[in-house]
């Protein structure tokens, strides 16, 4: 359920809403994470917790992913990755090697 306040009596922002959450790739740490307010018209509406929810990394985790999709972006690359060595792999870096 989303809170809604109204715009006129809080002409700036309100201020988010601390929470602590579980990462969500299941590694049992906690993350805190602020829960922001938006404006909707004539509210403020604070982010559902569901929404606030919704992909919670820790930041090894974070890290890790970012370094999957780096490492899958520079497989699938048509230029070849830097420790790419023919001489050492015996082939070519090309589409006929995926
Ligand atoms: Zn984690």
């Amino acid at each position: 359920m989303q809170e809604r306040i109204l715009v006129a009596e809080h002409s700036k922002r309100p201020k988010g809403v601390e929470i602590t959450l579980m990462c969500s790739s299941g590694c049992g740490t906690e993350v805190s994470r602020e829960r922001e307010y938006w404006r909707e018209g004539e509210y403020w509406v604070l982010e559902s917790l569901a929404q606030a929810a919704y992909d919670v990394r820790c930041e090894s985790c974070a890290e890790r992913k970012i370094e999957i999709e780096r490492r899958a972006r520079e497989l699938t690359s048509v230029t070849p990755a830097s420790w790419f060595d023919p001489a050492y792999a015996g082939e070519a870096w090309g589409e006929d090697n995926y």
